[in-house]
Protein backbone atom coordinates (compact mmCIF):
# COMPACT_ATOMS: atom_id res chain seq x y z
CA UNK A 1 0.00 0.00 0.00
CA UNK A 2 1.68 2.96 -1.29
CA UNK A 3 1.02 6.54 -0.14
CA UNK A 4 -0.01 9.00 -2.81
CA UNK A 5 1.26 11.97 -1.06
CA UNK A 6 5.20 12.97 -2.31
CA UNK A 7 7.01 13.10 0.83
CA UNK A 8 8.14 16.56 0.87
CA UNK A 9 4.73 17.60 1.54
CA UNK A 10 4.66 20.15 4.70
CA UNK A 11 1.47 19.77 6.93
CA UNK A 12 0.33 23.14 8.64
CA UNK A 13 -1.01 21.18 12.34
CA UNK A 14 -2.37 24.99 12.75
CA UNK A 15 -4.26 25.99 9.25
CA UNK A 16 -5.14 22.26 8.38
CA UNK A 17 -3.50 22.57 5.30
CA UNK A 18 -0.76 20.48 3.50
CA UNK A 19 1.68 22.56 1.18
CA UNK A 20 3.67 21.01 -1.88
CA UNK A 21 7.34 20.97 -2.26
CA UNK A 22 6.65 24.01 -5.15
CA UNK A 23 4.51 26.19 -3.22
CA UNK A 24 0.87 24.87 -4.00
CA UNK A 25 -1.22 24.79 -0.66
CA UNK A 26 -4.10 22.27 -0.69
CA UNK A 27 -6.91 23.74 1.03
CA UNK A 28 -8.89 21.37 3.26
CA UNK A 29 -12.16 22.40 1.42
CA UNK A 30 -12.17 24.21 -2.04
CA UNK A 31 -9.18 24.19 -4.68
CA UNK A 32 -5.86 24.81 -4.08
CA UNK A 33 -3.90 27.95 -3.55
CA UNK A 34 -0.82 29.80 -2.77
CA UNK A 35 0.58 30.58 0.17
CA UNK A 36 -0.35 34.31 -0.35
CA UNK A 37 -4.16 32.78 0.12
CA UNK A 38 -3.30 30.44 2.29
CA UNK A 39 -2.10 33.41 4.74
CA UNK A 40 -4.55 35.89 3.66
CA UNK A 41 -7.26 33.29 4.94
CA UNK A 42 -5.94 31.43 7.70
CA UNK A 43 -2.52 32.30 9.03
CA UNK A 44 -3.20 35.61 9.06
CA UNK A 45 -5.68 35.64 11.73
CA UNK A 46 -4.26 32.32 13.40
CA UNK A 47 -0.67 33.97 14.64
CA UNK A 48 0.00 30.56 15.95
CA UNK A 49 3.72 29.36 16.39
CA UNK A 50 3.00 26.11 14.76
CA UNK A 51 2.19 27.77 11.70
CA UNK A 52 4.80 27.08 9.09
CA UNK A 53 3.16 29.69 6.57
CA UNK A 54 4.64 32.81 8.47
CA UNK A 55 7.64 33.44 6.48
CA UNK A 56 6.70 36.61 4.39
CA UNK A 57 9.67 35.53 1.95
CA UNK A 58 8.28 32.24 1.07
CA UNK A 59 4.54 34.12 1.40
CA UNK A 60 5.65 36.24 -1.15
CA UNK A 61 2.80 39.20 -2.36
CA UNK A 62 -0.48 38.95 -0.95
CA UNK A 63 -3.03 40.18 -3.25
CA UNK A 64 -6.49 41.67 -2.07
CA UNK A 65 -8.40 38.98 -3.66
CA UNK A 66 -6.33 36.16 -1.88
CA UNK A 67 -8.72 37.04 1.01
CA UNK A 68 -11.98 36.59 -1.28
CA UNK A 69 -13.91 33.43 -2.47
CA UNK A 70 -13.26 34.83 -6.18
CA UNK A 71 -12.68 37.85 -7.77
CA UNK A 72 -15.79 38.53 -8.77
CA UNK A 73 -17.28 40.52 -5.80
CA UNK A 74 -14.46 42.90 -5.87
CA UNK A 75 -16.46 44.53 -8.81
CA UNK A 76 -19.11 46.39 -7.58
CA UNK A 77 -22.16 48.40 -9.60
CA UNK A 78 -21.21 51.62 -7.86
CA UNK A 79 -18.32 51.64 -10.82
CA UNK A 80 -20.73 51.70 -13.21
CA UNK A 81 -23.21 54.23 -12.08
CA UNK A 82 -20.27 56.38 -11.44
CA UNK A 83 -19.41 55.96 -15.21
CA UNK A 84 -22.90 56.70 -16.02
CA UNK A 85 -23.35 59.87 -14.53
CA UNK A 86 -20.34 61.97 -15.23
CA UNK A 87 -21.02 61.72 -18.93
CA UNK A 88 -18.90 63.85 -20.82
CA UNK A 89 -20.78 67.32 -21.80
CA UNK A 90 -18.87 69.27 -24.39
ZN1 LIG B 1 -0.49 27.93 8.90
Amino acid sequence: MESNQPQNLQICPVCNVSITEDGQVNFSTGSPGTRARLYARVCNYVQKPGCINQESQLIGKVNPEDGFESGENLLTPFFSSLDQSTKQTQ
